[in-house]
């Protein structure tokens, strides 16, 4: 469907097509009517399936329409970088119309702390905020919600991993009862269905499925030691004269680069591909591995999308990927066109977190193999177990304007100041 079919204000048409998107997403399709009629909305939709423009674009159509001088509408995210990277989009979607809009959230120097406030207090038109900091405005009581329109949860599930329940509760009950709420999110546990309960009213409820594996792919898991992983994989595929195609993913080139080393033996080719090979050189060593001279392959996830190998035997996740879509991807190298074919992930403490939301969006708990018994023993499945290194999830940008979007934005907006009303309105 045409952007131009869905009614939306020509100011915003003109934006959508300075982005270069052509056609509505599925997601997009079926939301933007439904919110531009008024309606609650909950959406299971993945990050990639154009659900941020989904929610963006008829609520800013909505209020350009009739702009007020107080906020309209309120984005509430997990992360810092989420809530920037809404922000983005928003001023892109938002260029031609008068509408301003904010990113709140914690961790910045107290010059950010007083462009919040101001902007809070003089109600900008839309503000996109992480829970914790959004409260803090709040209790200060200058936060302008008294004619708030819309409220939008973006990643709700994420935000309840993060033990956000209480926070959200909290804010919305600044809010007027009256208003339209969309609530997004990856999955759908039954915390996120409670959630919505208590929020949305009457939902229209969407459910953009995730691909998923091909059905001939069987799949199963390892729970190991990073020490045990090399040994593992040796008594995978050593004397298995029935595998002649096996492919190995890893996330890094450096890491590609020594399981390769570590392969290597007398009795079969074993090569590593990534993208610090040359063109030519890469093709040589995929026309290797297509005509089973090369046996193994160890490749980052360049290889795993779109590359067509037929009858690969084996696939081996070295550790785990690092969304769905890449598992999905790296899986699919087996078993294409109806073939059979066997995916391995080996999971060390540190992944099982990532590996467990992974079946989750793939709705499959995948079998967890013994080890061989001359490894000894591996760690424990422990899914809730989350590495403390990983910041529980608030990993901090240098930039504010770190990967900034879209390009037309970047040279037009060029003097623009991040809290602005009203003075962008195209002659
Ligand atoms: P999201 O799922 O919101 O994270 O969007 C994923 C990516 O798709 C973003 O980079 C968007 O800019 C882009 N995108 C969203 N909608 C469309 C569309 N209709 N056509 C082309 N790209 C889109």
């Amino acid at each position: 469907m045409k952007f131009n079919e869905l009614n939306l204000n020509p100011d915003v048409i003109e934006a959508i097509s300075h982005m270069g998107f052509e056609k509505a997403t599925p997601v997009q399709e079926m939301a933007i009517p439904k919110i531009l009629d008024g309606s609650d909305l909950i959406a299971c939709a993945q990050t990639g399936t154009g659900k941020t423009a989904a929610f963006i674009l008829p609520t800013l159509d909505q209020i350009s329409r009739e702009h007020q001088k107080e906020t309209s509408v309120l984005v509430i995210v997990p992360t810092r970088e989420l809530a920037v990277q809404i922000d983005q989009q928003i001023q892109g979607f938002a260029y031609f119309t008068p509408v301003s809009s904010l990113a709140v959230y914690g961790g910045g120097d107290g010059q950010d702390w007083v462009q919040q406030k101001k902007a809070l207090s003089m109600g900008a038109d839309i503000i996109v905020a992480t829970p914790g900091k959004l409260i803090s405005h709040l209790a200060n009581g200058y936060v302008k919600f008294d004619k708030l329109k819309h409220l939008i949860l973006d990643e709700a599930d994420r935000m309840l991993d993060m033990g956000f329940n209480d926070d959200i509760m909290k804010i919305i009950s600044y809010l007027p009862v009256k208003r339209q709420s969309l609530l997004f999110s990856a999955t759908m546990p039954p915390e996120i269905r409670h959630l919505a309960k208590n929020i949305l009213n009457n939902p229209f409820e969407i459910n953009i499925g995730l691909s998923k594996p091909a059905e001939g792919v069987l799949q199963a898991a390892y729970l190991v030691y990073d020490t045990q992983k090399i040994k593992l994989v040796k008594s995978l595929i050593n004397n298995k004269d029935s595998l002649k195609s096996i492919l190995i993913f890893s996330s890094t080139r450096k890491k590609v680069f020594d399981i390769s080393i570590a392969l290597r033996n007398k009795e079969y080719e074993v090569a590593a591909i990534s993208s610090d090979l040359e063109q030519d050189k890469r093709e040589d060593v995929l026309r290797s591995f297509r005509s089973k001279n090369t046996k193994v392959l160890v490749a980052t996830d360049v290889l795993s999308r779109g590359i067509d190998i037929k009858e690969i035997d084996l696939v081996i996740n070295f550790d785990v990927p690092g969304d769905a879509e890449d598992y999905v991807h790296r899986v699919g190298r087996t078993a294409r066109a109806d073939a059979t074919g066997m995916a391995l992930t080996l999971i060390n403490e540190d992944d099982m977190y990532k590996f467990h939301k992974i079946e989750q969006l793939i709705e499959t708990e995948i079998r967890k193999l013994p080890l061989p018994n001359e490894l000894g023993e591996g760690p424990n499945w422990d899914p809730k177990f989350r590495p403390q290194k990983r910041g529980g999830f608030q990993k901090r940008g240098n930039s504010k304007n770190s990967g900034r979007k879209p390009d037309f934005n970047k040279n037009k907006n060029k003097g623009r100041k991040p809290f602005n009303k009203g003075n962008k309105k195209k002659d």
